[in-house]
């Protein structure tokens, strides 16, 4: 099998699994349990929360778990417009934020928010500058994502952090980091950002567990489950325990030569983008800097044909969600390409584990099906 969808999920390494076996099998206690295997878990739990948070640069107390991605952005949003709810009720974002942001932001609208959408130019990518000219005295909340899923194009937090600062904006800075997190330079605190999601699944952690960080000066985060009152209050339900040790086992392992891996992913994105671009017909489309997601288009082609023929010769990548019910994915269709360069757009994402052979490989069998199949008119 060749794996080039590393953007969607990630293999995980037999280490973290083992010791999500460990934990599951031998360390099974609840958390919240008084007697000493209770306490062992509650430790554990902790130190894992520590391993993530050096990752992040902050302090564990800022980091609570989540169930996934998706959560973290819902409850970022939700609780960042409680906090500012005497500001105002005005959201900026962008139209090619990740569904979990931009159906959150849909079902707001529906209850009275207003919500700026910002557009990204033809490369993909969204300026400060946007955000400056759409900011309000009554927004609340600016959502804006680090690195795009589809394209791997990186956006200016830091500048829009600043940016806030200078216009004394009350609006709380939310970014979903869920495609950036040990995959270009992270910290919340150095680029400025209120809030952060993370999730494990994207840098070869366990599916289901995730993380939502928020800075220290943020009091009184609004809970999105009401319950036991784990996660000091915040976030109630019975911690996911084998989940948050394979969570802070991969940050572990990801973390061990950090540098040399994403040097490793950009030299293979670079290698994979020559070699595709000089097949006929295929044109780059955005410019993603980040190391492990590059999107092009087989001109023509329709790439729900291309995703699956190649997945039925063990080839796995993705249309971005380009073929989502047959219909362009808000990404594509937000950079404005013409229907057949649209049509044929596919991602290839990549990890540390991703090797020359695999895009050779990969180009091999994409030109045999160029050569073999008909374009769409
Ligand atoms: N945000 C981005 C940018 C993503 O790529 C994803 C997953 O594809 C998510 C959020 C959702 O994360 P999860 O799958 O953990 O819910």
């Amino acid at each position: 099998m060749i794996y080039l969808d590393h953007a969607a999920t990630t293999p995980i390494p037999a280490a973290v699994a083992d010791e999500m076996y460990r934990v599951l099998t031998q360390q099974f206690g609840n958390p919240s349990s008084q007697y000493p295997m209770g306490q062992e878990a509650r430790k554990m739990v902790e130190g894992c929360r520590t391993v993530i948070a050096a990752a992040l640069g902050c302090q564990s107390s800022e980091l609570h778990f989540t169930s996934c991605g998706t959560e973290s952005d819902n409850w970022a949003i939700l609780s960042a417009l409680w906090h500012n709810r005497h500001v105002g009720k005005h959201i900026i974002t962008t139209t090619v934020e990740h569904s979990a942001v931009l159906e959150t932001c849909r079902a707001l609208e529906a209850q009275g928010y207003e919500v700026t959408y910002l557009k990204p130019d033809k490369t993909g990518h969204i300026t400060a500058r946007q955000v400056g000219d759409a900011l309000r005295e009554d927004t609340a909340v600016v959502s804006v994502m680090l690195v795009n899923n589809e394209t791997g194009c990186v956006f200016p937090l830091a500048e829009i952090a600043a940016l806030l600062k200078e216009r004394r904006s009350r609006a709380l800075l939310h970014t979903d980091a869920v495609q950036g997190f040990m995959k270009v330079p992270c910290a919340p605190k150095a680029l400025g950002v209120d809030m952060m999601s993370i999730s494990a699944h994207k840098i070869g952690g366990p599916k289901g567990i995730g993380a939502l960080y928020v800075g220290g000066s943020i009091r009184n985060i609004r809970p999105l489950l009401h319950g036991g009152g784990q996660e000091a209050g915040t976030r109630s339900g019975t911690e996911a325990t084998a989940q948050i040790a394979g969570f802070a086992k991969a940050v572990e392992l990801r973390a061990e030569g950090l540098t040399d891996k994403l040097a490793h992913m950009a030299e293979i994105k670079a290698y994979c983008r020559e070699k595709l671009l000089a097949i006929d017909g295929v044109v780059a489309v955005g410019q993603g800097e980040a190391p492990h997601i590059l999107m092009v288009s087989l001109v023509g082609y329709p790439s729900a044909n291309v995703v699956t023929e190649l997945g039925a010769q063990g080839i796995c990548l993705s249309a971005g969600s380009a073929c989502h019910r047959g219909k362009l994915s808000h990404v594509v269709t937000a950079l404005g390409l013409d229907k057949r360069t649209a049509g044929g757009v596919l991602r290839i994402s990549f990890g540390p584990e991703t090797d020359f052979s695999d895009i050779d490989g990969l180009c091999a069998a994409l030109l045999q099906h160029k050569n073999t199949r008909f374009p769409m008119l």
